[in-house]
């Protein structure tokens, strides 16, 4: 590679070598080959013009931080935080930095792929659009009149082009669509939703006093949060921190508590006891808009801190004086929500503790509380999907209570299939998502999988899920693209988008050019309702807001600073079934669930076994930091935590390998013996132990996660629920 740098370079040669679908020469070096070059100014045909910026929004994780890419002669040099998008708190993370070595990764997707091998052995041949698409639309159309249309899954991650996807689903007619918040958020959103009547955000910055647990902030995604977290002043400031694990959320905690997994609830509930026993609540608050909390006070009766204390492990003494404090700082106070909720089977019910233990204390909509959710409204995109006769209703419809229409339960989609009932699934198209790594009980996923008749992946990478796939189709990655203008909710409403920073490399295309091109080979009818250009779609999008489209111009992100923000919905109707905070709910109570949150027991943990947490890194979260240079560096391998004690006991040392057995699966990883962790818990972090060969960095390196937990769900929104696996532990 050394010596492409000797010779004269052209754009045209660049591109050209890089299109070259076997070329040993890696993009990233070319990139260097050209950074090289941009130093003398001016070296053969290549002029070095001067540098742009390029406003665009970070994919690397779901903050959608503000981006301005530097862009000098077709190559991207470096991304730069947007001061304009305020909610990014002017950084790029790590994550987000690297974010341009997804775009010149050599690993990426840049041709269609058409499986020639058997499914998942990862022979491949490439092929022209034109063939692929055929044979996608050929499929489709083939298995809608063998099975109905509803015999066909649409998968899909949350982005921002992921609308157009569920749009081409709905078109196709096919009603079983699951998404991201199956394996996230449902029941986090369903317990918050069901008091409230909206997911809420936490005024982290100002809150005098944060309980944080089920969320490692840290280390875990939302990195802004984290800087609130830090930065957040005042002298009553403090931070409670439950977790299995000492994490740097724990280090940077006043009080961390290795609370035992899947007792949080009684931790609240024995909250609620004191606060409301003492009478410590805000009485005004309660009511003025709150019902049922005359039945709250007999049911906590019986949660005392000395009976929760049993449970969780937390000294009552603590538990008490914990209440006490939190009431006392009320209501400038969050029990932070957490992210990902999609840890024991009844986290929607502690959700909902958690959000009645907020209100109780009167932090609702309030400085330093929790904020009901707000976002800009933009103009919708109308689509009028055709109308097809026979269609059953989705696969899994009426398992969970309130089982999401578009979202679906993972789980227990996957158990239908595999009985064929109540009826066959038998195609599989998947946009971005990897449940093979994702979905808990990765053998179950692949037999899924095998049993498909066709199955469609388009992404930027080789995930194992495309790896299973009979078709890939390359997605440009965000650099490359100009999306759909985005609006996000949160403290401050936000408005968002993407401007290409170079035009697609390789034969990459754009989601919307996909589904444009799948429409058009699916039926007319289908194709009218794609038949815009995304500068067409954005235009009609903003077309009531001029300056916000301004602003998306000159600045890149628009920030309504201006919206008030506490007390927006005193006085008015929540949406609710009531319109007030549901403290009681009675909507459970007809739907046959507990109406205020009833505590049982998580299962102990057998002798001999441990139980099994998995969670995320700060360099290492998502599909599109799997296989990421600079991130890989920085994280080469995961490893499972196992207590010093423990170690000893089985004489095992730090850094040799072991065997991790649980009742589904067996994985092999180094072992990291710690005092950060409940003796009778271990802990892997996800995403590593990858199938696909395609991932050439991280191929080979660590356990898979998804290969050891078992497949339990959250019985009201039919979320997973990842925590209820035990594990044995042995040397290789
Ligand atoms: S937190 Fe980091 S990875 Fe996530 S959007 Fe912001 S910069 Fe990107």
């Amino acid at each position: 590679m050394s010596r492409l740098s000797e010779k004269t370079l052209s754009r045209r040669r660049f591109l050209g070598l890089s299109s070259c679908a076997l070329a040993a020469a890696t993009v990233g070096s070319q990139v260097k080959v050209l950074k090289a070059l941009a130093k003398t100014g001016k070296v053969g045909e290549v002029t070095m013009l001067p540098t742009k910026q390029v406003f665009t929004t970070c994919a690397m994780c779901v903050n959608l931080c503000g981006v301005t890419a530097e862009v000098q002669n077709g190559v991207i040099h470096k991304l730069n935080p947007n001061p304009a998008y305020t909610k990014a708190r002017g950084m790029l993370c790590a994550r987000g930095n690297s974010g341009l070595k997804v775009t010149y990764d050599p690993d990426r997707l840049k041709y269609p792929l058409i499986r020639v091998g058997e499914r998942g052995e990862g022979k491949w041949r490439r092929a022209s659009w034109d063939e692929a698409l055929d044979m996608v639309a050929r499929n489709l159309n083939q298995l809608a009149e063998k099975y109905t249309r509803a015999g066909v899954l649409f998968a899909s991650t949350e982005g921002f082009n992921e609308h157009f996807f569920v749009q081409l689903a709905e078109c196709f007619g096919s009603p079983n669509t699951l998404r991201h918040p199956t394996l996230c958020l449902a029941s986090n959103i369903q317990g918050y939703s069901a008091t409230f009547g909206t997911y809420p955000s936490a005024d982290i910055l100002n809150a005098d006093y944060i309980i944080m647990g089920g969320a490692n902030r840290s280390e875990a995604f939302i990195t802004p949060d984290t800087i609130d977290l830090l930065k957040g002043e005042g002298a009553r400031r403090k931070l409670v921190y439950l977790d299995p694990r000492f994490t740097k959320t724990a280090a940077k905690a006043d009080e961390w508590y290795p609370i035992k997994p899947g007792t949080d609830m009684a931790f609240i509930l024995a909250l609620i006891h004191v606060i409301v026993k003492e009478g410590r609540y805000d009485k005004a608050f309660v009511e003025a808009n709150t019902i049922g909390f005359d039945k709250l006070a007999p049911h906590v009766e019986k949660y005392t801190p000395e009976w929760a204390s049993t449970e969780c492990e937390i000294p009552a003494d603590n538990i008490r004086r914990i209440a006490r404090e939190f009431a006392a700082a009320a209501p400038h106070v969050c029990y932070y929500p957490g992210r990902r909720s999609s840890l024991f089977s009844n986290d929607t019910q502690m959700r909902r503790a958690m959000a009645i233990l907020q209100t109780i204390v009167g932090a609702w909509d309030v400085r330093g509380g929790l904020l009901p959710n707000r976002r800009i409204p933009l103009v919708p995109h109308d689509y009028l999907a055709p109308w097809y006769d026979g269609v059953p209703a989705r696969l899994e419809a009426g398992t969970a209570t309130y089982l999401s229409e578009k979202d679906g339960s993972w789980k227990i989609f996957r158990d239908k299939v595999l009985e064929g009932k109540p009826y066959p699934v038998k195609g599989m198209m998947v946009y971005k998502q990897n449940p093979v790594m994702s979905v808990p009980n990765r053998t179950k996923t692949l037999k899924m999988m095998q049993q498909m008749e066709f199955i469609c992946a388009i992404d930027i990478q080789m995930s194992d899920t495309a790896w299973m796939a009979d078709v890939v189709l390359p997605e440009a990655t965000y650099l490359e693209r100009e999306d759909p203008v985005m609006s996000f909710g949160g403290i401050l409403p936000v408005v968002t988008g993407r401007k290409p920073c170079i035009e697609p490399m390789f034969e990459t295309k754009p989601c919307l050019w996909i589904m444009q091109q799948l429409a058009k080979r699916l039926s007319d009818e289908i194709y009218e309702n794609f038949d815009f250009t995304m500068a067409e779609y954005n235009e009609h999008q903003l077309k009531m807001r001029p300056d916000i489209k301004k602003a998306l111009e000159t600045r890149g992100a628009y920030v309504d600073s201006e919206v008030p923000l506490y007390g927006t919905t005193r006085g008015k109707r929540l949406r609710t079934k009531s319109g007030k905070i549901e403290i009681y709910s009675a909507k459970y109570a007809e739907n046959g669930l507990d109406p205020l949150p009833v505590y049982t027991s998580p299962e102990p943990v057998p002798a001999g076994k441990y139980r099994l947490v998995v969670g995320r890194h700060a360099y290492f979260t998502q599909g599109t930091t799997q296989n990421n240079p600079y991130l890989h560096e920085l994280m080469p391998n995961n490893t499972l935590w196992l207590h010093t004690s423990e170690a000893r006991r089985l004489g095992l040392k730090n850094g040799r390998m072991v065997r991790v057995k649980s009742p589904i699966g067996e994985e092999k990883l180094r072992l990291e013996v710690t005092e950060k962790i409940r003796p009778d818990t271990v802990y892997m972090c996800h995403g590593f132990g990858v199938l696909s060969k395609g991932l050439t960095k991280i191929y080979g390196k660590g356990g898979c996660d998804a290969n050891l937990l078992e497949d339990h769900v959250e019985p009201i929104s039919g979320n997973v629920a990842m925590h209820h696996t035990f594990v044995e532990v042995s040397p290789v």
